[in-house]
């Protein structure tokens, strides 16, 4: 009985990793009690857990919908240069934070569009969240995801002063990176950023980036990551294109190949002594988080004119469906609107309940717009899954024996 209780705690105490189909599973495995049993002691743990209640994490405030490029993959169909974030609309969306924050460390990301196109207000927004999370005794850190091609050295000594770290949107190599990332005008953006690289390094030596891989770069990927590592960027979320359009099973398996090439150049660069971090590098196949994401969970996500939605990538969608709006921080919220988002596992489809694989259920915005629903996914998931299991798999045989032979 104690060690079930010493479980049962050890798993709550991951929340928000936390996940109650996971505390089933390990129940049932573990200690051989009927799924029924499991079922009614993980209910009860869920109600110990108030999940019913909105417990939030991080924020992602969407300064505005304009953006000085064209890239055509991105998830903001419709950008208007006039949808713009207010100061009192961002206030009432930290104050929202504040109020609902269920952990001592909230997250603010500052999100387009193109973020730093309200650079302005920005300066505003970072004094009025560190006041208003003091005042609730909580601790704020901060993220951008910006395109890079706005940075100067008053945006970059503001973000170092505040501690705000910057997500680099760039793709690869020139060619790769032109292909989408253009200016109103259609010239490419790689330059810019790139020669601006070294200024953004001396105010931010880990400097990470979004390398957003699409159909067409699939045969370039590893030089692309190269050509990044050789630009100085040491971090990087490697992610397919998906969404409007859709990959075939051999380029996922291409792109998975892909994946196990950069991890040996990862891998032999740490060896160097480089520094650099891959996060799903780093991980075990077997570290899973249960199904769902953190979407209108313990996030969520405010529009330039206040409307709330479990995150910003369903903001973007064309469809209202899609965006699964619960409100306004202006005038009223329905929390209500989010229960599916909290328990997204009673969402699940039959084909998915059954399934072996233990995946996350895929993004729901990506969801959306592959199947029409937040909650099914489509077969490219389940393909995109496997191929990103195996390599992590493949990442942990590697590293466990570059430390027998004595290599960190
Ligand atoms: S791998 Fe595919 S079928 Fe299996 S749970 Fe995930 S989305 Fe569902
Ligand atoms: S997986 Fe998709 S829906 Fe979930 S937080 Fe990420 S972008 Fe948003």
């Amino acid at each position: 009985m104690e060690q079930m209780a010493e479980k049962i705690r050890g798993c709550t105490q991951s929340f928000p990793g936390y996940s109650p189909q996971v505390l089933k599973k390990n129940l049932i495995n573990e200690f051989f009690i009927s799924a029924d049993d499991a079922e009614k002691l993980t209910v009860m743990v869920d109600r110990e857990l108030n999940l019913g209640e909105l417990g939030l994490a991080a924020l992602e405030l969407n300064l505005t919908f304009n953006c000085n490029l064209t890239c055509s993959y991105c998830f903001v169909h419709q950008k208007s240069p006039q949808d713009r974030m207010t100061i009192g609309t961002a206030q009432k969306a930290i104050d929202l934070l504040m109020e609902r924050a269920a952990y001592p460390n909230v997250n603010i990301t500052l999100f387009g569009g193109e973020p730093l196109l309200e650079f302005n207000l920005i300066k505003k927004i970072v004094p009025y969240a560190l006041e208003a999370a003091k005042k609730h005794n909580l601790a704020v850190t901060w993220a951008v995801t910006t395109n890079g091609t706005l940075i100067n050295e008053e945006i970059l000594k503001f973000f170092s002063q505040y501690n705000i770290n910057m997500l680099l949107s760039i793709d690869g190599g020139p060619e790769t990176h032109d292909r989408y990332r253009r200016t109103r005008c259609g010239e490419g953006t790689w330059h810019k950023i790139a020669d601006l690289l070294s200024l953004i390094k001396a105010y931010q030596p880990w400097l990470g980036a979004r390398m957003t891989v699409s159909t067409e770069a699939i045969e370039k990927m590893r030089e692309d990551f190269n050509q990044l590592v050789e630009l100085g960027i040491n971090q990087f979320i490697i992610a397919p294109a998906q969404g409007a359009s859709c990959w075939s099973k051999e380029e996922i398996e291409q792109y998975g190949l892909n994946l196990i090439d950069i991890l040996r150049d990862y891998l032999k660069l740490k060896q160097k002594g480089y520094p650099i971090f891959i996060e799903e590098f780093e991980k075990g196949e077997d570290e899973y988080t249960g199904w769902g994401c953190r979407a209108g969970r313990t996030s969520l996500a405010v529009a330039p004119n206040g409307d709330v939605s479990p995150c910003s990538k369903l903001l973007g969608l064309t469809e209202e469906g899609g965006k699964a709006i619960i409100g306004n921080v202006n005038s009223d919220l329905n929390m209500q609107l989010l229960e599916p988002f909290q328990n997204p596992i009673s969402r699940q489809q039959p084909y998915c309940r059954s399934c072996f694989r233990q995946c996350t259920g895929g993004c729901y915005a990506v969801n959306y717009e592959q199947t029409g629903d937040h909650f099914t996914p489509s077969e490219e998931n389940c393909l995109f899954w496997v191929v990103c299991q195996e390599t992590k798999r493949i990442s942990r045989m590697f590293r466990s024996g570059c430390r027998q032979y004595g290599y960190r």
